[in-house]
């Protein structure tokens, strides 16, 4: 969407980000998605009178992680806050999360648009518990609480209102998703409520106004989602404001199948919610030896990774981007490299060509590749020590795709060993142009393009295994007289 003329929105995202850890933030329960309903809701989850929490070390660690990876500033102390509110699906009466002392803050996030890259603000991450869920259809005019996500760990990353446009904000999210996801602290699946976002939005008449009222919407489980509720809330404050209205501050929700937001209250200003120092929760204190330690345990991160692409493999950035896009793709890439001993840009090409167009076709992830890296190696290698051309290599890896079985068995299996005899191309060669007296007089008269006409012809009596380069060449000179 384009923003009218002598308009700016200003747009800042909460991330709800659920934490791989095996049990809740302050109990034994499992966080494992799916269980039956209420299995896993142990007394501290219900909150039950005379329980206390006991805090997963874990949880802290996987939260250090990310404020490492985005270059922010790690709390040496940071405090656990009751933040209260009256809801169905949290027995306790108030949520244990962090107010004024946060684990994570100012740290940033390097986005790129069309090209153009920019950062973008962490404010803070904090540490809290996730709700239960209300389930309302299966309960005639009744609802239904399940708590076996309540306890659940979260991080809840805040963006500066740094964003101005829908597109940043998907960047952002999918850059946030793509780190979170590498550093092992979340699974990052979205439909299941792993990774979720409230957007919060505003319009100004311009970069030099004041910030406008905001409202935010909550709970976006889909990048597409992100981005019609931000276009649509721009295009509706827009409206309301040109035509004498004024923007309430309010909490909005999202509805897919229409692409609308609307209204669902007016929003909570931070004194409603009587934040105080959770008495049960002694300070955290995180080192600079935990620190190390924990730094010390990261994955090469994403964008450390791209930048190695580039300089080791000589990739171009949006080659390196692509393939550094998922943990599981760049470790497929490098073992093809490794394994084939190809030149690294061939493998790229076969990798972000071939093999994802056919994973993209049948829905596939790269982890269910029915070719595995090994193979594609075993290919690869068999065009740079010329056994087969790129050509014939193209319908190998179809037969590969089919489950035919490894490359060299394909090539075996189906003749299909390139000719690189070169006297055995020139008398190929030497058979077509004696057939072709007319085309020969033609091209020799000038009539260049009847070059592609001999290739094909000698292409076709080799049955396409003739080395094409040495078919190129030797062509040329015979047909030079
Ligand atoms: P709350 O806890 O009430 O949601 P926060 O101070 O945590 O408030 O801010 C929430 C988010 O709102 C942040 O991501 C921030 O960048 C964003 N934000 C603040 N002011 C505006 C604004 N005028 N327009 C759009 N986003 C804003
Ligand atoms: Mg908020």
């Amino acid at each position: 969407m384009t923003i009218p003329a002598g308009w700016e929105a200003v747009i800042g995202l909460e991330v709800h980000c659920q934490l791989l850890t095996k049990t809740k933030i302050f109990s034994g329960a499992s966080t494992t998605y799916g269980a039956e309903p209420n299995t896993q809701a142990d007394a501290v989850t219900l909150g039950l009178p005379g329980v206390l929490p006991v805090l997963n070390r874990e949880a802290v660690t996987f939260a250090v992680k990310f404020g490492l990876s985005v270059d922010a500033k790690i709390a040496e102390t940071c405090v656990f806050a009751r933040k209260h509110y009256f809801y169905p699906d949290l027995p306790k009466g108030y949520q244990i999360s962090q107010y004024e002392l946060p684990i994570v803050e100012h740290g940033h996030l390097d986005i790129e648009v069309d090209g153009v890259s920019k950062r973008i603000g962490i404010t803070r991450a904090h540490l809290e518990e996730d709700a239960g869920k209300s389930l309302h259809e299966a309960f005639h005019g009744a609802t239904g609480i399940d708590l076996n996500r309540a306890g659940t760990p979260l991080i809840e990353i805040v963006s500066e209102p740094d964003i101005r446009n829908s597109a940043e904000a998907v960047a952002y999210l999918k850059k946030l998703h793509q780190l979170v996801v590498a550093l092992g602290v979340c699974d990052g699946n979205m439909q299941e409520g792993s990774f979720r976002c409230d957007a919060n939005v505003s319009v100004r008449r311009g970069p030099d106004a004041p910030f406008g009222t905001r409202t935010e919407t909550k709970n976006i489980n889909s990048f597409r989602y992100v981005q019609q509720a931000i276009d649509y809330e721009i295009e509706r404050q827009i409206e309301v404001i040109e035509s004498g209205g004024k923007i309430n501050q309010e909490t909005r929700l999202f509805n897919p199948d229409t692409g609308e937001t609307r209204a669902m209250r007016s929003k909570e200003n931070a004194n409603d919610y009587r934040y105080f120092p959770d008495p049960d929760l002694l300070p955290v204190v995180v080192t600079e030896a935990d620190k190390e330690r924990i730094r010390a345990s990261m994955p090469e991160l994403p964008a450390a990774k791209k930048a190695r692409f580039e300089s080791q493999y000589g990739l171009s950035a949006y080659d390196a981007n692509l393939l550094t896009s998922e943990t599981a793709l760049a470790d497929y890439y490098e073992t093809v490299v490794k394994a084939s001993g190809a030149e690294a840009k061939t493998c790229a090409n076969w990798v972000t060509g071939d093999l994802l167009a056919s994973l993209n076709k049948s829905g596939k992830s790269i982890e269910e590749s029915p070719i595995s890296a090994t193979q594609l190696a075993g290919l690869v290698a068999r065009i740079a020590d010329k056994t087969i051309s790129g050509k014939i290599a193209k319908d190998v890896f179809e037969a590969m795709l089919a489950g035919e079985g490894d490359a060299d068995a394909i090539i075996k299996a189906k003749g299909l060993v390139q000719i690189t005899d070169e006297g055995a191309i020139a008398s190929a060669i030497d058979a077509i142009i004696a057939a072709n007296p007319q085309q020969l007089a033609d091209y020799r008269a000038g009539k260049d393009k009847l070059f592609g006409f001999f290739v094909g012809q000698a292409m076709k009596a080799t049955q396409g295994k003739a080395n094409p380069e040495a078919l190129n060449r030797i062509l040329k000179e015979k047909l030079a007289g």
